[in-house]
């Protein structure tokens, strides 16, 4: 892994961009609202058992115990390497 993407730079795609709008609107993957928390399908084991933290900006999965930062979604979700989801968030979020 070269030091392809500053730290900064992976720091506002982790930080900047809220993970639920990463689910619902960029990745359109299945979600709702219940009980005051913002769910989702999971992509690892495919259970509704999730909520999304907005202060760490994770979404966490209980059924699996696996967390989703925004890079770590789009992976999941669209199969991409590390690589090609940073490409992929950093243009829908115009950072480059
Ligand atoms: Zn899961």
């Amino acid at each position: 892994m070269g030091q392809r993407y500053s730290k900064k730079m992976l720091q506002r795609l982790r930080n900047d961009i809220p993970v639920d709008f990463v689910i619902a609107d960029l990745l359109k993957q299945p979600n709702k609202i219940s009980e005051g928390y913002f769910r989702f399908l999971c992509p690892n084991c495919g259970e509704f058992n999730t909520a999304v933290n907005p202060k760490t900006n994770l979404g966490r999965c209980f059924s699996c115990e696996k967390n989703f930062n925004p890079i770590d979604m789009v992976m999941s979700v669209k199969t991409y390497s590390f690589t090609q989801a940073v490409e992929y968030l950093m243009t829908v979020a115009r950072l480059n």
